[in-house]
């Protein structure tokens, strides 16, 4: 394809004070006797007129010195990590990464690469797809122009996800996950050949660490409707390299369905996702998965309580149980188990036992305190606390109402003693 310079559409489609920054961005560059581009999402969204602002921008050069310059006329906070020649600016509601252009070989498969500074062209080569190894320069005298050496517009308008090299997967095979994110997101499809190595080099998904798989599932778990990622990865067997119990069918999409309606901010949401993920596995199953996976304590705890809750569905199927039952059976888990299992419950009634118990039953106290209890001559100790949940206990069943009511059964304990 011809060279072409994007300037006219990055004015018409990005806000007005991202073009203003690239343009001063750029100028600084030029300034310092270095190169600068926008590079990877940003640069795909723009051609397929999808809004994306989270710029990642590519210096060939130094690119913590030039953050540091722009960070400053811009009263922007820097964060740096040297080691990896990186910076991030933010601003307002602004983040923007600037990345030292790398070149990057690996020793071995799933190995990670090592790494040297390099040009552009060395930076894109070691990019995942080639509709994500395309870079417009901002430098002044070249603003917009594309460069685009492995044909992504190409791709772009095939709608094709296709890997650079034959290698690529088993390189880093995380990659198989994002070849599958990108294709079911923009509903593209990936390129033949590169399925064939996909398939090929599943079993390379084993020399890549447990940390860096979960990160891959929770940007599955972010996309707009996972389920269809996870289809896919099902169809292909590469959810079975997660766990080979993982199903992704038609229930785990209506569950999914059900989790959207919620309209929960994350996390929330994506773990809700994984809970009903899970959902069907056993104890040992999961356990073996969050083993690998290196879950973080609060997730695991959902999970384990959504298989804790879930485990006691027969009982809470029971019609017209008492809500003294429900609550006794309901408390205490992570607040997201439940709503998993009212999503996820085979039982209509079980399902409406759990909502009365998240929405009502859990917020159900006595009127009389500990304090209270001690005036009217019970003994303090563990004593107080068993009149307590007899109490609540008569307030869940709707057998006292108020203060006074509470007051008589306490009196009529203390005489049964
Ligand atoms: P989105 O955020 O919309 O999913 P993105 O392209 O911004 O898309 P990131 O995960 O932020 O995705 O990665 C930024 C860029 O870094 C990608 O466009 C890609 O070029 C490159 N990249 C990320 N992960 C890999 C990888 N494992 N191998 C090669 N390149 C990668």
């Amino acid at each position: 394809m011809a060279n072409i310079n994007l300037s006219k559409l990055l004015g018409e489609q990005l806000p007005v004070d991202i073009i203003n920054f690239m343009k001063k961005a750029g100028e600084a560059a030029e300034k310092r006797q270095q190169r600068l581009y926008v590079v990877g999402g940003v640069v795909r969204d723009l051609l397929l007129g999808r809004c994306n602002t989270d710029l990642d921008l590519v210096v060939e050069g130094d690119a913590i010195k030039l953050a540091h310059a722009i960070a400053a006329s811009k009263k922007a906070k820097a964060t740096v990590h040297t080691r990896f020649g990186t910076a991030n600016l933010k601003w307002a509601n602004r983040s923007v990464d600037f990345i030292t252009a790398r070149a990057e070989t690996y020793a071995r498969p799933g190995a990670l690469p090592t790494v040297r500074p390099g040009a552009i062209s060395d930076d894109l080569a070691r990019r995942d797809f080639t509709v994500n190894a395309m870079a417009i320069e901002l430098n002044p005298r070249h603003y917009g122009e594309v460069i685009d050496p492995f044909g992504g517009r190409q791709d772009l308008d095939k709608k094709l996800i296709r890997i650079l090299h034959k290698k690529s997967f088993s390189d880093d095979a995380t990659r198989i996950w994002r070849a599958i994110r990108y294709e079911q997101r923009l509903d593209f499809k990936i390129e033949p050949e590169t399925l064939r190595l996909l398939k090929w080099n599943i079993k390379m998904l084993k020399a890549v660490s447990g940390d860096r798989i979960r990160h891959e599932l929770e940007l599955v778990l972010k996309e707009e409707t996972p389920e269809k990622q996870l289809a896919r990865a099902g169809g292909l067997g590469v959810l079975a390299a997660l766990h080979p119990a993982l199903k992704a069918d038609d229930w785990l999409a209506e569950t999914f369905a059900a989790v959207r309606e919620k309209n929960l901010p994350e996390p929330a949401q994506s773990r809700l996702y994984l809970a009903l993920l899970c959902y069907r596995l056993n104890e040992a199953e999961l356990e073996q998965l969050m083993k690998y996976l290196r879950l973080p304590k609060t997730t695991a705890q959902v999970l384990q309580d959504t298989l804790a809750i879930k485990d006691k569905t027969k009982e809470l199927a029971a019609p017209g149980l008492a809500p003294s039952v429900v609550y006794r059976l309901l408390h205490v888990y992570n607040a997201a188990a439940y709503i998993a299992n009212s999503i996820g419950a085979d039982s209509e009634t079980a399902a409406e036992h759990i909502e009365l118990y998240l929405n009502v039953l859990r917020h159900v106290k006595p009127a009389l305190s500990g304090k209270d209890l001690e005036k009217l001559g019970v003994t303090r100790g563990p004593r107080i606390k068993e009149v307590l949940q007899k109490l609540r206990e008569a307030r869940l069943d709707g057998k006292v109402a108020s203060k006074e009511g509470e007051r008589e059964i306490v009196r009529k304990h203390i005489k049964s003693l």
